[in-house]
């Protein structure tokens, strides 16, 4: 095992060392589900679906944990908005967020708990902090975490309390100690659907959002975990005040190994629901196949930040094309196995093995079609596509990936055929005939009958 991960915690690249051999412990922040899901969670569910995937291609077993955050008061104030109660708005968003990732081939994690099934583990974890002098009832009636009386308070971001503090934009005490204090339970509001009120020691109410993933994590992977990951936007708080409340509760580490992927960026800013330049990924897909979103996740490191836009798209498609034009060229023999012992494989091992570093994978891929190209051996090709396989890409059949190959969306055909009717209305035959052409270069077939104009991908 020669597998080295970029560790948040120590800001270094360090040796992969999972605490039982041959099995890794993995818990990633998930969703807290709203709202359908935006390319900057497909990112996040791509970037640690290929971490499992390598794990599992190095002969490792995985235990890989993703967690569904069902409880929150966006949750609550959209179910009201909508008239419905939580678990059906919930429940839907789950069966979309499935609907969403398994479009986009990421294969479903080992655990998806919810929160609201955690809720007694929750009360135990929050009880043991308050007998430890870490927890503290507010007057308002919720339970707090006391950041200040937990010394490690500040480490994965490297700053102590107060530099932290200096970050906030606004220091809401609302009966805390310190404004960084995070609520463990929230007292149930006379407003507040029946459905968000549990009992406890503590009064009725629900947890706050950090004790979920603490108490989860605990319950289905153990104390210590060998790696946590979630998007860099989760470092501080919610990944500060897990620590704290794992490791105050329990004395021990909570994760051996911190990974955190990069953001998805339109015009330099993050994507992200609130600042409203989001694409959902259902969207995306009526526009670029999954495979294509996927390389163009793929082809960027996990660590840095991903440029959105029609262009870069474009751009990974056409570069997918150009590797299954070798695929088309030379039918692949089907391999027992990978081979590491040769070059392609070996280098492209090495970059996998040196933090995951996908964008030197793919470049060992481009490398190897050439070579596919030159020596048209099927074997090679083999190897080709089995490599592939380790990124989940180059799986479908290369004739039907090229020549299925539009990237149109369907509601763009359709102004294409509205505008070429429009020419034909006008007499302008040869708009109307570059408008065909045009799109038959894009793999688009029309056929014209009297009731209409209908299209279909080219055979
Ligand atoms: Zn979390």
């Amino acid at each position: 095992m020669s597998l080295r991960i970029y560790n948040t915690l120590s800001r270094e690249l360090e040796e992969f060392s999972p605490l039982q051999p041959g099995r890794v412990r993995m818990y990633v922040c998930g969703m807290t589900v709203y709202d359908l899901c935006h390319l900057g969670h497909a990112r996040s569910m791509i970037a640690f679906d290929l971490v499992q995937r390598w794990l599992k291609a190095s002969g490792l077993a995985v235990t890989y944990v993703r967690n569904i955050t069902d409880i929150d008061d966006k949750i609550i104030r959209r179910a009201v908005e909508n008239g419905e109660t939580i678990r059906s708005l919930t429940d839907r968003m789950i069966d979309a967020l499935h609907e969403d990732a398994d479009a986009l081939g990421i294969e479903r994690p080992t655990h998806e708990p919810r929160a609201t099934d955690y809720i007694p583990q929750m009360l135990s974890m929050i009880g043991t902090l308050e007998k430890k002098g870490l927890a503290y009832r507010a007057e308002n009636g919720d339970v707090n975490y006391a950041v200040r009386k937990f010394p490690g308070y500040g480490k994965l971001s490297g700053k102590s309390i107060d530099e932290l503090h200096a970050g906030e934009r606004v220091a809401v005490l609302d009966g805390k100690d310190d404004p960084l204090d995070p609520v463990l339970w929230k007292s149930a509001k006379p407003s507040e659907p029946e459905e968000v009120k549990w009992a406890s020691e503590f009064g009725p109410g629900r947890p706050g959002w950090h004790i979920e993933c603490s108490a989860m994590a605990c319950e289905l992977l153990g104390e210590t975990l060998d790696i946590h990951g979630g998007g860099e936007d989760l470092q501080f708080p919610h990944h500060e005040n897990e620590i704290a409340q794992s490791e105050g509760a329990t004395g021990k580490p909570l994760a051996n190994y911190w990974m955190h992927n990069g953001f998805i960026v339109t015009d330099n800013e993050k994507m992200s629901k609130s600042l409203g330049n989001f694409f959902l990924i259902r969207d995306v897909l009526k526009k670029y196949d999954a495979e294509t979103i996927r390389f163009f996740v793929v082809r960027a490191h996990y660590r840095r930040p991903l440029n959105y836009s029609d262009v870069h798209l474009d751009d990974a498609r056409a570069s997918l094309k150009r590797l299954y034009t070798s695929l088309d060229l030379v039918a692949p023999q089907a391999l027992a196995a990978i081979d590491w012992n040769d070059p392609y494989a070996a280098r492209f091992k090495a970059a996998m093995d040196e933090d995951f570093a996908t964008p030197e994978a793919v470049a060992v891929l481009f490398d190897l079609a050439g070579e596919v190209n030159r020596t048209q051996s099927p074997a090679q090709a083999g190897l080709l596509k089995a490599l592939g396989g380790c990124l989940n890409i180059l799986q479908d059949d290369p004739k039907r990936f090229l020549r299925a190959g539009t990237t149109l969306a369907e509601s763009a055909i359709q102004a294409q055929i509205d505008a070429r009717a429009a020419a034909k209305a006008a007499k302008n035959f040869a708009e109307a005939d570059r408008i065909r052409n045009d799109l038959l270069a894009q793999g688009i077939v029309l056929k014209d009958s009297p009731t209409g104009t209908t299209w279909a991908a080219a055979q």
